[in-house]
């Protein structure tokens, strides 16, 4: 998994770098997922193994020890370059990997400054404007509690750089009631720059339907809201999250194209799908970019944004993910308009989107570039 096959047609290096300093939107990243390696070696110099290690369930620690990318971190984290723990060779490794990192966030401090670490990235990348995934089930049981994590995802997303908003990932595998409790836990402590939630996890296990209770709730509060569908399960998901939980946008979705008249139901009620496409690969919902559904969707007039999902775990960032859209045969105007759909399908008002398309506009008029 570590390196992601696409077909060979060539991108001009000039289109690289007009996407690299163009202003772009992420509608699907997670925020753990989205920390720079360097800042997770800073925590493990914080953190001796023994520290941490304490706390991780014996059924844990094995499957930790059956990894030969997680195993040398159980050691000596620091005499192991970090970019070898972020190599896998199955979906349960990636998975493994990803839980095993959760045990190093112990204090509103490192809350705080992974959050600072990633919003830098963005920044670094010209994300201007990002609406950031937080499973904060994650924090909460090591540890930090609630109104430390929402004090930290309002004053951080205050700071200069790329306007963050918030979507809670309220984390199916914990069940129904469950997520209720934890969304009214948040509510409780009034996050300014919260604007919806959506659902991670287990599809299998936990399909949209078992939800509607908990989307009704984050509706009459007027949250907005998104839900992982699509991905594991077939279209059925999809119609179940647009039906039952009155989703606005689909985290992923991406199988709705096994069903036709799905597809045309999302294309005339301008339903969003949040597109991963190197997340897919990796996850093996895809075999590879050739055959990823993007171009069907797109050309079925169904609106899509791209974006990242994992991208240190992935190994890709958005810039990437639309280079891998040109090698499906997306076209470089295509490209651009589906980058602004990343501001079209955002959860802010109407005139906040209408800034960031003019940013956009003007650095296409800049680049002498028009779609
Ligand atoms: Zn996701």
């Amino acid at each position: 998994m570590t390196s992601c096959t696409s077909s060979n047609t060539p991108v001009s290096p000039d289109f690289r770098e007009f996407l690299a300093g163009m202003p772009k939107a992420e509608l699907h990243l997670h925020l753990r997922g989205a920390m720079p390696p360097g800042f997770f070696s800073y925590l493990l110099e914080k953190y001796p193994p023994k520290l941490v290690l304490g706390d991780v369930p014996k059924r844990f620690l094995d499957i930790f020890n059956r990894y030969d990318n997680i195993r040398p971190f159980l050691k000596s984290p620091t005499a192991v370059p970090i970019q070898t723990l972020f190599k896998y060779c199955s979906f349960d490794q990636f998975l493994a990997t990803y839980l095993f990192t959760s045990y190093f966030f112990r204090t509103a401090a490192d809350f705080r400054n992974l959050i600072k670490a990633v919003r830098s990235e963005l920044t670094s990348q010209n994300i201007v404007y990002a609406e950031i995934t937080v499973s904060l089930i994650e924090y909460l049981n090591q540890g930090i509690t609630m109104e430390e994590l929402t004090l930290a995802l309002d004053e951080t997303a205050d700071e200069p750089g790329v306007e963050v908003m918030w979507i809670a990932d309220l984390v199916r595998n914990t069940g129904p009631l469950k997520t209720l409790e934890t969304l009214d836990r948040l509510l409780a402590c009034c996050p300014r720059r919260l604007v919806g939630i959506t659902l991670g996890g287990n599809e299998h296990q936990f399909p949209p339907a078992q939800f509607e209770s908990l989307y009704a709730r984050a509706r009459e509060e007027g949250l907005h809201l998104s839900v992982h569908a699509g991905e594991a399960l077939g279209p059925l998901s999809v119609w179940d999250a647009l039906e039952i939980l009155k989703v606005e946008r689909v985290g992923h979705g991406i199988r709705a194209v096994e069903d036709p008249t799905l597809i045309t139901h999302l294309a005339e009620h301008k339903i969003p799908l949040e597109i991963c496409p190197t997340s897919n690969i990796q996850t093996q919902v895809c075999r590879d970019y050739e055959s990823h559904p993007l171009p069907s969707l797109h050309a079925a007039g169904v609106p899509i944004s791209l974006n990242t999902d994992d991208p240190t775990f992935f190994h890709t960032t958005l810039v990437d993910e639309c280079l891998h859209a040109c090698t499906m045969g997306i076209d470089e105007s295509d490209i651009v308009a589906i980058l602004a759909g990343g501001f079209q399908h955002a959860f802010i008002p109407k005139d906040r989107k209408a800034i960031f398309l003019q940013q956009l506009k003007n650095y296409c008029g800049q680049h002498n570039f028009s779609n």
